[in-house]
């Protein structure tokens, strides 16, 4: 098989195009006709394989998760709306009332939101674990638990979970495990080598290209046994590894209707092909500014997985290649030089937002986690003197020049 960028860059289209466009174009359309009834009866029915209606498949979309099952070896991808609507369908596709699925509280806030308030009015019960404690992570696990969920690099507190412990854990006990892989997405590891076995992502990050559009991924990478399941029984003696992505496709992702639009579509796919480049650059970047940011005398603590003396770098060296990811967070004395500094900055942009092109600042206490009260907040790791820096692909010596800039003013 051919390297990462060159699989991306020339995956191929299901079809070949009549002028021969070297992209796969924009089908913007939400119907697509057949050229008698008997063959709309065989689409129709499965027999054969044609787009009849955007929302349940469209021709731009399909080369973007082509790309993307092609690059990870994944049984199957679907492309959806949003990173939140890929992690509801997939929940709303395995769990029901009654069961339960396991998780830590370091979370996305939106994904936090979805377990603690929107799914748990329908009967489904969230386990909060500490992911660094296996035993505490069976002992939550019962006979109703259908999934343990984490994400690669928690944000804003950086955390890295060891996916190989985790998922010796999961297999054990024949539970699914969903890892959250915006921070760290398909560039930086194969996540099925280290046994997780479905991946969701915000493709609105890294993917998109430059935070262009807002879309979502729900990769599967087969290897799970649904017969174990009860309810899934039935359809696993059908389905085999198929089981999941059989229900999002002719259930769950068809009737809630969260499709990816055919123009964000391309966005991404656009985006996919220079994916490798900007993680190398941009996780290339985070480790100048971090080794910049220690040496100053303003700032109390840096924060970066890929620095060597992190807590985090043996796992990042194992799991990532050594990849540390594009966000670094750091302290600084109090609540209001955190505000004086953003706002000296000239480069660096004051946006919410991570894996962008551009390099982006926010303080998460008075932003991303303003609803949640103090005690939550100190539970999550997010004191009001932390500012999370998202690095871009910019050139590291303007951005440097930046921030020593905006410090010195302090
Ligand atoms: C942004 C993000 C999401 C949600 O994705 P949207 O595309 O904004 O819906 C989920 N998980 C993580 C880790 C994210 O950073």
């Amino acid at each position: 098989m051919t390297g990462f960028n060159t699989t991306i860059i020339h995956t191929q289209a299901t079809k070949k195009d009549v002028y021969g466009a070297l992209h796969v174009p924009i089908y913007g359309c939400a119907s697509f006709e057949f050229d008698s009834a008997e063959n709309i009866e065989l689409a129709f029915n499965g027999k054969k394989l044609a787009h009849s209606y955007s929302r349940i498949t469209n021709p731009t979309v399909e080369h973007l998760e082509n790309k993307i099952r092609k690059v990870t070896g994944a049984i199957g991808t679907l492309a959806l709306s949003s990173g939140m609507a890929a992690i509801a369908n997939l929940i709303l596709a395995i769990a029901g009332k009654g069961d339960n699925i396991i998780t830590s509280k370091y979370l996305f806030g939106n994904t936090y939101g979805l377990f603690d308030k929107t799914l748990k009015s329908w009967g489904l019960e969230t386990r909060y674990v500490n992911f660094a404690n296996m035993q505490s992570l069976e002992k939550k696990i019962d006979k109703r638990t259908r999934g343990i969920f984490l994400e690669s690099i928690t944000n804003p507190a950086l955390q890295v979970a060891d996916l190989r412990k985790i998922s010796q854990v999961a297999k054990k006990r024949n539970v699914l495990l969903i890892v959250d892989s915006t921070a760290t997405p398909l560039y930086f590891a194969k996540l099925q080598e280290l046994g997780v076995n479905v991946e969701v992502i915000s493709s609105t990050k890294y993917i998109s290209g430059g935070a262009t559009s807002i879309g979502g991924l729900i990769i599967d990478h087969g290897t799970f046994d649904w017969s174990q399941i009860a309810a899934m029984y039935d359809s696993a003696r059908k389905f085999g590894p198929n089981t999941l992505l059989h229900k999002l496709r002719t259930e769950v992702f068809r009737n809630i209707g969260a499709c990816l639009s055919p123009h964000n579509a391309y966005l991404q796919s656009l985006g996919l092909d220079t994916l490798g480049l900007r993680i190398e650059k941009s996780c290339r970047n985070t480790l100048d500014i971090a080794q910049f940011l220690k040496k100053q005398q303003k700032v109390k603590q840096v924060n970066y997985p890929g620095l060597k003396d992190s807590e985090n770098f043996q796992i990042i060296t194992s799991q990532f290649n050594g990849l540390g990811g594009s966000i670094l967070t750091f302290k600084l004395d109090n609540k209001q030089d955190c505000f004086s500094f953003m706002n000296k900055l000239g480069i660096i942009r004051r946006a919410t937002n991570i894996h962008d092109n551009k390099s982006l600042i926010i303080h998460p206490a008075s932003t991303i986690f303003c609803e949640y009260d103090d005690e939550l907040k100190k539970e999550m790791g997010i004191p009001d003197t932390l500012l999370r820096l998202s690095v871009g692909i910019e050139d590291v010596e303007d951005l440097i020049e930046d921030i020593s800039m905006a410090l010195g003013e302090l």
